[in-house]
């Protein structure tokens, strides 16, 4: 089935093919529920909403919320004016819409105890419950209990991604790899760091591509060796490494990769780092497999970089989990004990930052297969003169 959709979390409207969800995740939560002997569940992280629903929207100020029960069907709660998008996703349960001077919670009340008249054990996502919202619900349910925490469960779910989000993934990563060659061609000495991001996200927007999973990193010369720096209006000067880090969202999956590129002749020292900083990129990124815990892939990348002497300028872990955000579980460091399993999704970032000299750092996010680990992004990691 092919529809037009607007999409709030790329803000734009884009013709798809809906692919029925088999809901399978979010059988599994109920299947929790029924495990925990929760009566209700209160999903309102929009995140998770689409990763349990297939719909994605940022409702802002407005409610937004998924009630699952263990053994009847779920509900969507939210702003009228998005009911006629949340049936386009194929959602196959009742959806019901408030308008703006409606009482939402009082709706919500209403329809959860068409299901269960006196709901007492409530699982909800803590951390996306404002005190204002808790107390909307505690006033519709006096005798309710909402201090059971989902957010664990949900972390646990969305470690390991599906085949259809690995493809979403995948997709992401082309666009980030459409963006390094705009943005590799962009650089010219007297360029500004800031005109080079600008060119390459104005390249992606014109293919439909509305939205960056963080702000653009682009670092000239010394400025790269501020991991957390911004792009500024520095100019790209001869003779310099310039490091990208950047992301594009896809479907509400995203990108994250980094390449350092050369402009014109390096020094020793420059190409040395570099070479260093490759080699631990790439033989963490041949040794991930599934069995190896994430502080061991930390080790095997920081022994390569402390062998060669800059143990000290290599300032924070190997890699973050990614997936529909890029702060999402396995942590790639020391004292991680957790064993890497396939289907697991995180970045392979070794660095090597040298204040008033350089900073170089390469990065392809990975995802764990059967036997190893495969790239959602495929630009050459070889040292590229640009420019
Ligand atoms: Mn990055
Ligand atoms: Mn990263």
């Amino acid at each position: 089935m092919v529809i037009l959709r607007y999409n709030r979390l790329n803000r734009c409207y884009k013709t798809e093919r809906i692919d029925l969800m088999n809901y399978e995740k979010l059988h599994h939560l109920q299947q929790l529920l029924a495990d925990q002997q929760l009566d209700v569940a209160y999903l309102s992280d929009p995140m998770t909403i689409k990763y349990l629903t297939g719909f994605g929207s940022d409702p802002v100020e407005r409610v937004l919320a998924l009630l699952v029960f263990a053994d009847q069907d779920p509900f969507l709660f939210g702003p009228a004016l998005e009911v006629e998008a949340i049936k386009g996703t194929g959602w196959p349960y009742p959806v019901y819409g408030y308008l703006d001077h409606e009482a939402p919670f009082k709706m919500i009340a209403d329809q959860v105890q068409k299901r269960i008249a006196n709901p007492t054990k409530w699982g909800a996502e803590l951390g996306f419950l404002t005190v204002t919202r808790l107390r909307a619900l505690e006033e519709q349910f006096p005798a309710a209990h909402f201090d059971f925490d989902l957010t664990p469960a949900i972390e646990r779910m969305r470690l390991i991604k599906s085949a259809d989000e690995i493809e979403k993934l995948n997709e992401a990563g082309k666009w980030a790899d459409f963006a390094f060659r705009v943005g590799f061609d962009a650089v010219k000495v007297g360029q500004t760091e800031q005109a080079v991001a600008a060119e390459l996200e104005y390249a992606l927007k014109k293919h439909g591509i509305m939205q960056m999973s963080f702000d653009t990193l682009i670092q000239a010369g010394p400025h790269a060796a501020e991991p957390h720096g911004a792009t500024s209006s520095r100019q790209i000067e001869n003779n310099q490494l310039v490091l990208f880090d950047l992301g594009t969202i896809y479907d509400g999956y995203i990108s994250d990769a980094s390449r350092t590129v050369a402009v014109g002749a390096l020094n020793d020292q420059q190409k040395d780092i570099y070479q260093v900083c490759l080699e631990a990129q790439l033989t963490a990124q041949t040794a991930a497999k599934p069995g190896m815990t994430a502080a061991e892939l930390d080790k095997v990348a920081r022994d390569v970089i402390e062998k060669a002497g800059y143990g000290e300028y290599f300032i924070h872990r190997l890699g973050h989990g990614m997936g529909m955000s890029e702060h999402e579980f396995p942590s790639i460091m020391e004292g991680n004990d957790m064993q890497l399993e396939p289907g697991m999704c995180f970045s392979i970032e070794p660095g090597i930052y040298i204040p008033g000299v350089a900073g170089v750092r390469i990065e392809d996010c990975v995802h764990i297969t059967e036997d190893g680990c495969l790239p959602f992004t495929h630009t050459s990691k070889e040292l590229q003169v640009v420019g």
